[in-house]
């Protein structure tokens, strides 16, 4: 069951530099239609073809966004029209959308996503490494991509000073990386979900990334 209400409620409380991207994965599409008819039109998906559907079938001044790990072989099915792509998590798939966007003539934003969480999780950058690739020749020849933030996600827990300690983590890498590698474009934390969004934009969060909240439970 979709929450208009609630939908409400939390634009009237959000901040002016706080966006919100909501998330609509496994999701139809008369559903995000209840949500753009209400006005919201940043929108974000986990799956590349799921994406690339639902692009397809909904109007065309959507903004969408990729939340999910992207396999290479996937960045062409939604490259042409992409607005973000939170998941930056590694070199290989930098230089894929990097690839991709130069075949259409586009500049992709991208975030690079750097794990944070406590738990093995399978995707995301460690910082040492993340540094390691920023100051690569590698990395200064892709010009099809922009980076403009980080994206990170906490670890699964009721734990809340564990989410906290991370999502202050999150934001120190970002502003190192501001400072020492990136400038004026680079202004977006991407983090903070239903379960925590609040403590999120305490910490500091400019996107807050809405799924079962807004849409209610997933299957
Ligand atoms: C599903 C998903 C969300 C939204 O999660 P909710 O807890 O339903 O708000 C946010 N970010 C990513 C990367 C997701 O895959």
């Amino acid at each position: 069951m979709i929450n208009l209400e609630k939908y409400e409620e939390i634009k009237s409380q959000l901040l002016e530099n706080v966006t919100l991207v909501a998330i609509s994965k496994t999701k139809p599409v008369e559903d995000i239609k209840a949500f753009y008819d209400a006005g919201q039109r940043i929108f974000g998906e986990n799956r590349a073809l799921e994406l690339k559907d639902k692009y397809e079938a909904l109007p065309s001044d959507i903004e969408w966004h990729m939340v999910g790990h992207l396999q290479r072989n996937k960045v062409k099915e939604i490259s042409i029209f992409v607005d973000t792509i939170h998941s930056g998590d590694s070199k290989r798939i930098l230089k894929e959308i990097d690839k991709e966007a130069k075949k259409f003539g586009r500049i992709i934003k991208v975030l690079l996503q750097i794990k944070i969480a406590k738990e093995d999780s399978k995707y995301g950058w460690s910082f040492d490494k993340l540094l390691e690739f920023l100051s690569s020749n590698e990395f200064s020849m892709l010009k099809n991509i922009m980076i403009t933030g980080v994206m990170g996600m906490a670890t699964f827990t009721d734990d809340r000073k564990q989410i906290k300690k991370e999502f202050k983590t999150l934001k120190k890498y970002f502003d190192v990386l501001k400072k020492d590698h990136f400038g004026d474009n680079f202004t977006e934390i991407s983090m903070g979900m239903s379960g925590d969004f609040n403590m999120a934009i305490d910490e500091g969060s400019t996107m807050i990334r809405l799924g079962s909240v807004l849409f209610g439970e997933r299957g």
